[in-house]
């Protein structure tokens, strides 16, 4: 058996068991050592397990891996002041940890009643040096949501990346079941706090800031079972090209992160059907489902000032699904 076949099956083993997270450390961002991609993280279908909303990733069963013990910075994001929604866990979490070890100073919002979560990463981050600066409420209050960028730039001495990440979803198998409540809130928490939060951030902002906003295949191709979720997604990608059209005269790029299935805590919340959890992510191309990890290395990429030219762009991460 090679070394690799034996990691994977010892990990395939304790990621079934629930005992790790669903990666292992050895993986890490940056290195040398070519890795397949349908192997490196867990292929074995997720149990299924069910969470109130919004849900602790400390509590699923594998813990998702947002990069914790593998990204390794180099220094890309070096001075920089970053605000993210939804960086408690998944894929803000992910990007989050990924600014701090990139250099830059990093103020994250939460709901209050993932305050466990957002601990994990201020204990992770500060034990580092880095600096983290914590700012929970509810992104669906217009007035706390409008403040939100002037607390992150003042706190953080400025502000010159925000990334719009928080999302609401649930799956309902038919648009007879979708309560106008839950369509309202969708809307509330995926569209109208991305807009008060870039009208509020873009004030703050210099000539190179950057704002990154998270679409989703959804954008483009919508599940039937996500008919208010999509529409979102949909409004989300066209947001970021008319503003990056708008704003490209003050020097500002506006970018989005299309994400496909990845194992994240707003699939265990009702973001999938009931029973349908062991099914997540097993029908892309490479097999499996996306850890949040995988998509770091995206949001650091939009935010850096190398890639000067790219505004109004999407970047993908789906396993190869064929679209965004
Ligand atoms: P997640 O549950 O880790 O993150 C979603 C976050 O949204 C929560 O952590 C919470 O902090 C925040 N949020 C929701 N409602 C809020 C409110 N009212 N007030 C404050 N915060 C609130 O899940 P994730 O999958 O990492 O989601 C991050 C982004 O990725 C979302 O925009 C989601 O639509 C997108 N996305 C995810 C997937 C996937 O398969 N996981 C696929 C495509 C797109
Ligand atoms: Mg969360």
């Amino acid at each position: 058996m090679t070394d690799d076949a034996t990691r994977r099956d010892v990990f395939r083993g304790a990621a079934a068991a629930g005992l790790v997270a669903a990666a292992a450390p050895a993986f890490a961002q940056g290195q040398t050592v070519p890795v397949d991609p349908q192997t490196k993280y867990t292929r074995t279908p997720f149990p299924e397990q069910r969470q109130k909303w919004p849900g602790l990733q400390r509590n699923m069963t594998p813990v998702p891996d947002c990069g914790e013990t593998s990204y390794r910075g180099s220094g890309r994001l070096q001075g920089r002041k970053a605000l993210l929604t939804g960086a408690d866990s998944g894929i803000g979490r992910a990007a989050a940890i990924a600014f701090a070890r990139e250099g830059a100073d990093v103020a994250i919002n939460y709901h209050p009643d993932e305050e466990p979560d957002a601990q994990d990463v201020a204990k992770l981050l500060r034990a580092e040096g880095r600096k983290l600066v914590l700012l929970p409420g509810d992104l669906t209050d217009e007035r706390f949501t409008t403040a939100l960028p002037g607390r992150a730039a003042r706190q953080l001495g400025g502000l010159d990346i925000l990334v719009s990440n928080a999302a609401y979803q649930q799956s309902k198998a038919s648009i007879a079941e979708i309560t106008p409540e839950q369509f309202d809130r969708t809307m509330k928490t995926n569209v109208y706090a991305m807009f008060w939060l870039t009208k509020a951030a873009l004030p703050l902002m210099k000539p190179g800031s950057a704002i990154i906003n998270t679409g989703s295949v959804n954008s483009v191709d919508p599940g039937e079972e996500l008919l208010d979720y999509a529409t979102t997604k949909a409004a989300i990608l066209v947001f970021t090209k008319g503003l990056a059209k708008q704003v490209a005269k003050q020097g500002i790029r506006v970018n989005m992160v299309a994400p496909g299935p990845i194992w994240t805590p707003l699939q265990v919340v009702g973001g999938q059907l009931p029973g349908t959890l062991g099914k997540f992510g097993q029908d892309m191309p490479l097999g499996r489902a996306g850890q949040p990890a995988e998509l770091a290395g995206l949001y650091v990429t939009l935010a850096e000032a190398g890639n000067s030219y790219t505004t109004g762009s999407t970047l993908g991460a789906n396993g190869g699904a064929g679209t965004l």
